[in-house]
């Protein structure tokens, strides 16, 4: 099965919801209901109140989107995020604006219900020209192959949303806002025609830049199209003054429209999570296949070699069989040598049963004695040893007797690689050997490796633990020897490093002491 990168859709559900969302405030005010707040009823307006509930989701909807486009924008790269966010902040800050003069945090000039509509309409323009702007400038970019970097996108959108909130903020100083609103004529509020414009040509921008770009979160942008024409259009036709029917449709609408990006974005991480966990077992199935895969090698050299010296002998036997010159002490020793080749060979094959009957990670640690531990690496290495002339010595460190926490079958697998990768260093070398040596550290017992092979002559050092990184060319080594063992030990609660302060090739592990 292939790693998975497909991209994810919104869901056909939620976009249905959005749908029914945009249409549901235009459905119940021809069904009769009246959406409508008084203005000004008691100590304490209700549609005063109301109105500082609406800006106020409004506002935490807008920056919170906004806060998650930028962050999807640095983690994923995508460019179309820093456009909606700043759209986003752009009407944002005029919602927060409107709340300011809401609280008399700062005094307008015009009357409430001026300032109140100035705001919005400040707020929508800006949201609408940002978002369109920005995604044409993004589909131009991609057609003539343009990529701003990823650090002054949002510093762009922040210049924006300053920008939009001095408007904002100048509106607010005059005194009488004239054209906003002609509650005498067809169209009750002019200048709410230019923001439905914008969206509805955005709409088709996002379409297109969805079929190049598909996920959720684009979808959301298209789909974001329908509760922002439809909020528009009630501005526009029905609403005559501050928290009537309409206004108060337009607004929740809005907040609606906001809320879709941010649905989109949601639904992207929450794929891509799965994704990664998919992913993620994938890759631990690859890591267990190249694990067995380097352990079989290594192995294939030690089945190989002695099968070489039983052919050798198989060879003595029938020689001398032909010349009549097979005695019985001649065939006893042939006979003799045969048995100790097939002894090594059926201890090899033993370890590689014991290691494909590897449970998998989660087998239980045992108690297993140093010594053993020591013995099984000797006897995995030691014809490649010998083929390659090694001197190879082992100390316990005077802890014969300690016993290690570990899955015996893992740490041998350790052993085998940094053996395997010290023959491959120190085999064509004037000096050759490798020495393996325990001692206490505490609670831990350390075992280093260390072959005659110089530190300093060491290229690359710092790569040699990177899943890959190999130097011994195609089809001899994989680069996966160490990041495997590294990982083993980890798993052990251990650490794998290359000693840096040491004059020869040392590699250091250390394991739990029972
Ligand atoms: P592989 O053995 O398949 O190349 P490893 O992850 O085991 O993969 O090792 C990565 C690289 O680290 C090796 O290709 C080699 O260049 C270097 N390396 C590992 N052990 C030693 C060593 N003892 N002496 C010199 N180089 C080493």
């Amino acid at each position: 099965m292939p790693l998975t990168t497909r991209p994810t859709g919104f869901p056909g559900w939620a976009a249905a919801v959005v749908a029914l969302l945009s249409l549901a405030p235009a459905a119940l005010h021809l069904g009769g209901a009246d959406l409508g707040l008084p203005a000004a009823a008691g100590p304490r307006p209700v549609g005063a109140m109301a109105s500082v509930v609406m800006e106020w989701t409004a506002a935490l909807v807008a920056l919170s989107a906004a806060a998650l486009a930028f962050a999807h924008h640095l983690a994923q790269g995508s460019r179309v995020a820093p456009v909606v966010a700043a759209a986003l902040l752009c009407s944002g800050m005029a919602d927060v604006l409107r709340l300011l003069a809401e609280f008399g945090l700062v005094r307008p000039a015009a009357p409430e219900g001026d300032a109140v509509l100035a705001t919005w309409t400040m707020g929508r323009l800006f949201n609408s020209s940002v978002l369109l702007l920005g995604a044409g400038l993004v589909l131009w970019g991609d057609r003539a192959g343009w990529r701003p970097g990823r650090r002054p996108l949002p510093a762009a959108a922040s210049v924006l949303a300053a920008v939009a909130a001095m408007f904002a903020w100048f509106s607010l100083g005059f005194p009488s806002l004239p054209g906003l609103a002609r509650p005498d004529g067809a169209v009750a509020r002019p200048w709410e025609f230019y923001p439905f414009l914008l969206y509805f040509v955005a709409g088709f921008v996002f379409l297109e830049l969805r079929s190049r770009t598909p996920g959720a979160f684009m979808s959301s942008l298209v789909l974001a199209a329908l509760p922002n024409m439809a909020a528009q259009l009630h501005m526009l036709y029905g609403s005559a003054a501050a928290f009537d029917a309409h206004f108060n449709s337009a607004h929740f609408l809005k907040v609606v429209a906001y809320a879709v990006p941010l649905a989109g974005i949601v639904c992207e991480y929450v794929h891509a999570h799965g994704r990664e966990r998919e992913n993620e077992a994938l890759l631990a199935g690859t890591a267990k296949s190249a694990a067995l895969g380097e352990m079989a090698s290594g192995i294939a050299h030690e089945i190989n070699d002695p099968l070489g010296v039983v052919g050798g002998y198989a060879g003595v036997l029938r020689i001398k069989a032909e010349k009549g010159e097979l005695d019985k002490d001649a065939a006893l020793d042939i006979a003799r040598k045969l048995e100790g080749v097939v002894e090594r060979m059926k201890a090899v094959v033993l370890s590689l049963r014991r290691y494909s009957m590897r449970e998998d990670g989660d087998a239980a640690f045992e108690a297993v004695p140093l010594d053993r531990v020591l013995g099984e690496a000797f006897s995995l290495g030691k014809e490649r040893f010998r083929r390659h002339s090694i001197d190879y010595g082992a100390d316990a460190g005077g802890l014969g007797g300690a016993r290690v926490l570990c899955r015996e079958v893992e740490v041998s697998q350790v052993m085998l690689n940094l053996l395997n990768n010290a023959v491959d260093a120190v085999r064509g070398l004037g000096e050759k050997w490798i020495r393996v040596a325990a001692r206490a550290r505490g609670r831990l017992v350390e075992i280093r490796v260390t072959d005659s092979g110089m530190l300093r002559d060491l290229k690359d050092r710092g790569r040699l633990f990177e899943p890959f990184f190999t130097t011994k060319g195609r089809g001899r080594g994989t680069g996966l020897g160490l990041s495997i063992s590294r990982n083993i030990v980890e798993s052990h609660g251990g650490r794998l490093r290359l000693d840096a302060g040491s004059e020869r090739t040392s590699f250091v592990f250390t394991l739990k002491r029972a």
